[in-house]
């Protein structure tokens, strides 16, 4: 495994609409474990395929303190978002900032893990706006796009 670059704001592929993924090859297995490498080394609680350069529907997340918790999803899709939380969003695509975005406060979404198999992940709080930040990337969405107000200069406290 492998860390690798993230890609900035202003690089136009995390512009780029992906492609899901058809079936498990070693190349794809390769890409999840660098993106986890890649996000824990990060200290971030999400990264999505977009963010290393490649325009496949892969997301790793791990919103505990621990690190030791990570979730793999495979052509996520959401199949469910209810309630309402606004708070300080962050992003490793657009470092040294934060800004106040809106999300809804549960979600549910289906998708396959490492091994295709279909899993359901449902979350509330920060895991569900991980699940909506990072499987936004995937459609070409930077959460700057959402941002209510100012982006401001932070000591990103929190990274997705
Ligand atoms: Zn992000």
């Amino acid at each position: 495994m492998a860390i690798r670059k993230i890609r900035k704001i202003g690089d136009e592929i995390l512009e780029h609409a992906t492609k899901p993924v058809k079936f498990m090859t070693p190349r794809t297995s390769i890409l999840i474990g660098d993106m986890l490498d890649t996000m824990y080394e990060a200290g971030g609680v999400g990264l999505a395929a977009p963010q290393v350069g490649v325009l496949k529907q892969v997301v790793v997340i791990d919103v505990t303190e621990e690190g030791n918790n990570p979730i793999v999803l495979i052509n996520p899709e959401i199949l469910e978002l209810s309630g309402e939380q606004t708070g300080q969003e962050a992003c490793l695509s657009v470092p040294g900032k934060s800004g106040v975005v809106t999300r809804a406060n549960y979600a549910k979404v289906k998708a396959y893990d490492e091994h295709m198999k279909e899993i359901i992940v449902e979350g509330e709080d920060l895991l569900a706006r991980a699940l909506q930040h990072e499987i936004d990337h995937l459609s070409g969405i930077l959460y700057v796009s959402k941002v209510e107000g100012d982006l401001v200069d932070t000591s990103q406290e929190m990274a997705e």
